[in-house]
């Protein structure tokens, strides 16, 4: 009896390797999938502030003596190597995902310390746009890995920085509820479209072209977001959004809740 009980469990613990090897390999092949295609638009979307900086250096080799010129070639070359940077950090960002398609095993982390360190970052820029922070923040523990946790962070706040009106209001709450940590991330910001309400989760989709590109966006920061909630188990939602200002929530498991 002894026996048969250790090779029943054996063979319940070798299905269970099974099974998490094959979760493995399909989000593994979900992530290739969309990295190639990432990696594809990426080379694409790098071309365009390269090409206009280059351009630019061949004026000021022509016309060096062009004062005029050589303001708009800075402002130009200035602004398109803010382009090119952020998206250096947005593809450091997607390749970070990769490692969760093996890692199962997951930090307890406090959320109130997390979100408290990525607003610390973003002072300087909510106090430039004039900008005024209210946070409601509760102790909260996620099961869920710090470092992508903060990427998801980091970008909906920046966004609710870079898209709020001057003199706008930031909020940022959180608290637990079934089993879940959620943060809500509000804005006073010109709000995104109703329709597009779901593609500004694509990767490089921008509401307005040239709105993003004063802004130094390319697109990402959603779709990151979104999925560094996701490898974790969690989500990121687009609440409520009209002329007066967006919401978002984020949602990580909570630690030690139940499994459901
Ligand atoms: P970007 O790098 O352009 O900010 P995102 O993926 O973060 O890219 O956002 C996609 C688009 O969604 C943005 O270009 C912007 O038009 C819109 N958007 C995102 N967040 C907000 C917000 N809080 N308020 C208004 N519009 C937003």
């Amino acid at each position: 009896q002894a026996m048969s009980d250790t090779i029943s469990d054996t063979l319940q613990a070798m299905e269970e390797e099974r099974r998490k090897l094959t979760l493995a390999v399909e989000k593994l092949s979900l992530l290739d999938q969309r990295q190639k295609q990432f990696i594809g638009n990426v080379t694409h979307e790098f071309k365009t502030p390269l090409t206009s900086i280059k351009a630019y250096l061949d004026l000021l080799d022509m016309y060096p003596d062009d004062n005029r010129l050589l303001e708009t070639a800075i402002g130009t070359i200035g602004s398109e190597t803010g382009r090119l940077y952020e998206m250096v950090e947005k593809v450091l960002q997607l390749s970070a995902l990769e490692k969760y398609a093996f890692e199962f095993s997951k930090e307890k982390v406090e959320v109130r310390g997390v979100i408290l360190g990525v607003l610390e970052g973003l002072q300087g820029k909510i106090s430039k746009f004039g900008l005024t922070l209210q946070s409601e923040l509760n102790e909260a523990f996620a099961e869920a890995d710090r470092d992508s946790f903060t990427i998801v962070l980091v970008n909906l706040l920046d966004n609710a920085v870079k898209y709020n009106k001057p003199g706008g209001v930031i909020t940022v709450r959180n608290g637990v509820r079934e089993g879940k940590v959620w943060i809500e991330i509000a804005d006073t910001g010109i709000g995104i479209p109703g329709e597009l309400a779901d593609k500004v989760f694509q990767p490089f989709y921008t509401v307005d072209k040239n709105r993003a590109r004063e802004n130094g966006g390319a697109g990402l920061g959603l779709a990151l977001a979104r999925q560094h909630a996701e490898v974790q188990g969690g989500a990121v939602e687009l609440v409520r959004t009209d002329s007066t200002g967006t919401l978002f929530r984020v949602t990580l498991p909570a630690y030690n809740a139940p499994s459901i």
